[in-house]
């Protein structure tokens, strides 16, 4: 019997999508300090939430511990790009640990406006994602109880501000545009003297990825997003989708790709988030072109050209490299 006639799929990709440059940026300085420090290169959490990124890395020396506890002496050790409370710097100080901090300008960035609002005795109203990394390290750069974290729109009516005309507000990276204006303007409607960013923190990355999310759902039957389960940028991507009445799934590769769900989808849209690499982009559409006949389109949104600086301890590493 002869095979059954593939159908066809018209794919539409988004750009931008995958690896922005905090996690490019992320990605090298455990790469380098490999390099410069011979393995094994401890690294606290996960350096940017990929598994495929992870698996990477430990094949190259690296090891990921989730506390300093687990950092034997003597080791180099690298902070992820989520940033990290104040105190876990304090405490490798303290233990004489060499240190290189892979946090994301775009993160330490937040963490000085809070140093700042915080010397200011500015009470700070932190809108996140309770438990995510960025957020405990965000909350940890200033003393305890000087910041108040919000999650939606519920959380800013039940605020009890002692004094409402020394407020201040931040914003975590990863967060969706759409739900964190809101969230913005109900702080604004209830405290008008609040200050804070202008619009918000959330990073370049994040609202470009969305914004490519949202231009492609609209033509789509159903829209995959590669990234991993923790990674909050990737599962504001799905929804995006979701919410413009798109059926979105988060995928963490290839092996994600549930052909059952697709039944009926003439047009597919494909994206990635930030810590999500290309290779599982491909790997996916490759998978997906066992099955079906594949036109592929990207749709671009945005050129993104940001590139961070490396920590100087590891610039002539990376430069006798290139
Ligand atoms: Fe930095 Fe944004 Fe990338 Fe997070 S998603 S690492 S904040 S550029």
């Amino acid at each position: 019997a002869s095979p059954p006639p593939r159908l066809p799929l018209l794919v539409l990709v988004a750009a931008p999508r995958g690896f922005c440059a905090g996690v490019d940026r992320a990605i090298r300085i455990v790469e380098l300090a490999i390099e410069q420090y011979g393995a094994p290169v401890y690294v606290r959490h996960e350096i940017v939430h990929n598994a495929h990124v992870v698996a990477t890395l430990r094949d190259k020396g690296a090891v990921f511990v989730e506390t300093l506890d687990h950092v034997p002496d003597g080791v180099p050790v690298v902070f992820s790009a989520h940033g990290v409370p104040k105190a876990v710097p304090h405490k490798a100080a303290q233990r004489g640990l060499h240190f290189v901090d892979a946090t994301c300008p775009l993160v330490s960035k937040v963490h000085r406006q809070a140093e700042r609002h915080a010397a200011a005795d500015r009470h700070i109203i932190f809108v996140g994602h309770r438990g995510h990394p960025e957020v405990i390290g965000t909350l940890g750069q200033v003393a305890e109880g000087s910041m108040t974290l919000v999650e939606t729109l519920d959380d800013v009516a039940a605020l009890e501000i002692e004094d409402p005309d020394n407020l201040a507000f931040l914003t975590q990276t990863t967060l969706s545009v759409s739900d964190t204006a809101a969230i913005v303007a109900a702080l604004r409607a209830r405290f008008p003297a609040i200050v804070g960013p202008r619009g918000e923190d959330i990073c370049y990355a994040t609202s470009n990825r969305q914004e490519a999310t949202l231009a492609i759902a609209s033509q789509c039957d159903a829209v995959i997003v590669i990234g991993a389960p923790n990674s909050s940028n990737s599962l504001r991507l799905v929804e995006v989708a979701e919410r413009d009445g798109v059926p979105a799934r988060l995928v963490e590769g290839p092996h994600g790709v549930d052909f059952d769900w697709l039944e009926g989808v003439a047009t597919l849209g494909i994206t990635a988030g930030a810590s999500a690499p290309e290779i599982l982009v491909r790997g996916v559409i490759d998978r997906l072109a066992t099955r079906y006949d594949i036109t592929e389109q990207t749709v671009e949104t945005a050129r993104e050209n940001m590139v961070f600086k490396l920590p100087k301890e590891l610039q002539q590493t990376a430069d006798d490299k290139s």
